[in-house]
């Protein structure tokens, strides 16, 4: 990123968003990034953070990342079933106005696409479209002998271990495990958006995320807007920062 527009004349809030307003009206490409600090303005529980950590590790005797790798799932799955319907399927999550604001955004055809690490599919209940999960989501499901779909609420709902009610195969959660690969036709896409994309609008993350950066590696543009609350040592390299809640710039920019 390159631009400096105006960067001095750009203190204050108000003429940060009027600077953002514009860059949009003047695009019809933009891609949004939607990142960990979207999905917990949501009510979302970030399990990185030190103390849900901690509440992790005590409560299963186990870190949140092991519980939720491939290697868990394939030699304890009752374990990781435990945990994922208690931790992740019964989240109850409400939607911000971030995403009504995305979804206007969609709708007057500026938004082209949105990538997310989210699982828990808010992006698509609220509407939008082209939405690139780089970890899957929750509502996804399938069996893993016959290949039957299930809707989160069977894995939910279910005593045991979920298992098919056809073939009796064990149900396959349908996120990106740790130390599994993501879906190469998801980042074809993902990343061909960004390869197009005019203005990228990254939102509620930092530029040292994955998948901002991976981003970044196919973006051409010089127009990269960050709203985050949280400041970074890179958030210098974006065009505008705005550190405020996502849930409370959006709607601004975009009315
Ligand atoms: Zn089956």
């Amino acid at each position: 990123m390159t631009s400096q527009t105006n960067r001095k004349d750009m203190c204050s809030l108000e003429n940060k968003i009027d600077y953002v307003k514009r860059m949009i009206s003047e695009t019809d490409n933009i891609v949004c990034l939607s990142g960990v600090g979207v999905v917990m303005e949501c009510g979302a529980l970030n399990f990185n953070r030190d103390d849900e950590a901690y509440r992790i590790e005590e409560e299963y005797d186990r870190c949140p990342e092991e519980i939720m790798s491939s290697v868990f799932y394939n030699v304890r799955m009752k374990q990781f079933y435990d945990f994922y319907k208690k931790e992740i399927l019964s989240m109850k999550l409400t939607p911000t106005a971030t995403y009504d604001a995305l979804r206007r955004l969609q709708e007057a055809g500026k938004l082209k696409a949105c990538i997310t690490y989210n699982i828990y599919g808010t992006a698509e209940q609220m509407g939008l479209k082209n939405v690139y999960e780089l970890d899957g989501n929750i509502h996804n499901n399938w069996c893993s002998k016959c290949g039957k779909t299930f809707p989160m609420e069977y894995l939910r709902d279910s005593r045991d271990v979920p298992l098919c009610d056809v073939c009796k195969g064990a149900i396959r959660p349908g996120i990106r495990l740790h130390g599994e690969r993501m879906r190469n036709n998801v980042l074809t896409l993902a990343a061909n958006a960004c390869a197009e994309a005019d203005v990228l609008l990254v939102l509620g993350t930092n530029l040292f995320d994955d998948m901002v950066q991976f981003a970044v590696n196919h973006y051409q543009g010089e127009k990269l807007i960050l709203v985050t609350p949280h400041d970074h040592f890179t958030d210098k390299a974006a065009d505008v920062v705005i550190h405020e809640h996502v849930k409370d710039i959006l709607p601004k920019i975009v009315s």
